[in-house]
């Protein structure tokens, strides 16, 4: 009798240890109910940043572009182009040729960006740029050319003209000095003439969203709207110039790039944040900043996974109860690693290979639980990225007073790319939560580098116009 009591405890803590990982898992899970929520909130921000007398105190910033127009195919000539703030920061050769055949060729190295050099002075990290444009040139036997230089830069900047942007703050892993509040072009016009090596025509500074959205608007047409899903989360797509309160102009359209990473930041997402996404916004270099992004971007998915499986072995349901060093190391569950656990052509022996090479020693019950919680946490992430997006091409029907809306958004990201399930959740929330949007996703190929180097040619074209 004794025996079958013990037993019948043994399966009791067993099914109300289920039960609680349940319910942690639970809050990950949004109804559809919420889910609209988070488009019907992304909507009024998005009205708030687009509004002269809100725009200060908004969150989702809206910031004006300055790109016009999507490519037409006349656009030509040869292009640098940088691209910081990805997964890699590239230096690019753009040559774009027009007429009956169309083409762009491009040539790019990637260099590394030490940690030290995205968290030292500005000073330091804009000779570190200079200094590899430089190698680049050598490596294409291009030091005299004098190039005009789009310079794709992956955070949120106030422009004024193509070729200004004032740095608001930034994100994800940099945090260098004295950037913020200053015009970024100058900055690295400065540091090339600090150089005295090379002399070169910075035109245009361009947000990644735009650089995609204008890459495959290269090949079709349609395509008004750009997202990355990657290291970082964010969108730009066509504005109607009326709608724009902060540059002056009411005619055609402008690109408008919406920092939808900041989402939240005033706690209107507050009611579905857990206490894991409070952790990992602790735990960032930006604390209080870009919460929506802290939610469904690259950089943070695997913080996120992190931090509940700290709470769940603080409570005894994982790993024996051990918090090993490994569980306590910012950073170490990468996209590619979430990516890899979610396969669905994983066996559950390959999941606990993975877990051991990170030095976490797992059961199969663990291993089960991990994965559980990795696909809980990249579908919910993919759900409210679809609100998002869903928020902004019912924007852009509404704007054109249309009942049914055709649209191409341009994807980019290591997340949408690399992820075995993201892609597939987020298209499909989209199409639930904007049903009168029939929206077509096309995946740019080197969009930023690409996309730069089409609005430098376009900025080209537009300054002899003025000139003339
Ligand atoms: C930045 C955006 C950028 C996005 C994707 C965010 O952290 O604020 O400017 O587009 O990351 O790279
Ligand atoms: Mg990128």
């Amino acid at each position: 009798a004794k025996g079958a009591a013990m037993v019948t405890a043994v399966a009791y803590r067993l099914t109300d240890q289920a039960r609680q990982i349940q319910q942690t898992m639970a809050e990950f899970r949004l109804s559809k109910a919420q889910l609209l929520e988070v488009k019907k909130r992304m909507r009024q921000e998005v009205e708030r940043g687009l509004k002269k007398n809100t725009h200060q105190e908004a969150t989702v910033k809206m910031l004006p572009t300055f790109v016009r127009t999507t490519p037409d195919g006349t656009e030509n000539g040869d292009f640098l182009a940088l691209d910081l703030g990805g997964t890699n920061f590239r230096v690019l050769l753009v040559k774009i040729r027009s007429g009956k055949k169309r083409s762009v060729e491009m040539h790019n190295k990637i260099y590394a960006i030490p940690i030290e050099v995205m968290q030292g002075t500005g000073e330091e990290l804009f000779d570190h740029i200079v200094h590899c444009i430089s190698d680049f040139l050598d490596y294409m036997g291009m030091k005299s050319a004098r190039l005009p230089l789009g310079f794709t830069f992956s955070f949120p900047c106030h422009q004024t003209s193509l070729d200004a942007g004032i740095l608001v703050t930034w994100t994800k892993g940099f945090k260098a000095t004295d950037c913020e509040g200053e015009n970024v072009v100058e900055l690295l016009r400065d540091a090339i003439k600090r150089k005295e090596e090379f002399e070169l025509d910075v035109v245009a500074i361009v947000n990644d969203t735009v650089g995609t959205m204008m890459t495959c608007a290269y090949e079709e047409p349609n395509c008004e709207v750009g997202l990355i899903a990657g290291t970082g989360s964010n969108a730009c797509y066509m504005e109607e110039a009326k709608n724009i309160e902060l540059v002056e102009g009411n005619e055609g359209r402008m690109c408008v790039n919406m920092e939808w990473g900041a989402f939240g930041d005033n706690g209107c997402l507050d009611d579905i944040r857990t206490k894991y996404d409070q952790a990992v916004d602790e735990n960032s270099l930006n604390e209080g900043k870009q919460r929506y992004e802290k939610m469904c971007s690259g950089m943070y998915l695997g913080e996120i996974v992190r931090q509940i499986l700290i709470d769940m072995t603080k409570r005894g349901f994982l790993f024996r109860g051990q918090i090993s060093e490994t569980l306590k190391t910012r950073g170490i569950f990468e996209t590619k690693f979430l990516s890899q656990i979610e396969s669905d052509r994983l066996a559950l022996l390959q999941v606990r290979a993975i877990l051991q090479q990170l030095g976490l020693d797992s059961t199969c019950d663990d291993s089960i639980i991990v994965k559980e919680v990795c696909g809980t946490v990249s579908r919910r992430a993919a759900q409210i990225c679809g609100a998002g997006m869903a928020a902004v091409v019912d924007k852009i029907r509404e704007n054109r007073g249309l009942d049914h809306l055709d649209v191409t958004v341009g994807v980019d990201g290591t997340l949408y790319k690399l992820h075995p399930h993201f892609s597939r959740i987020f298209q499909q929330t989209v199409k639930e939560l904007a049903p009168k949007c029939d929206v077509n996703f096309l995946l740019s190929e080197d969009g930023s580098g690409k996309g730069a180097a089409l609005i430098t040619a376009v900025g080209c074209r537009q300054r002899e116009l003025d000139a003339q």
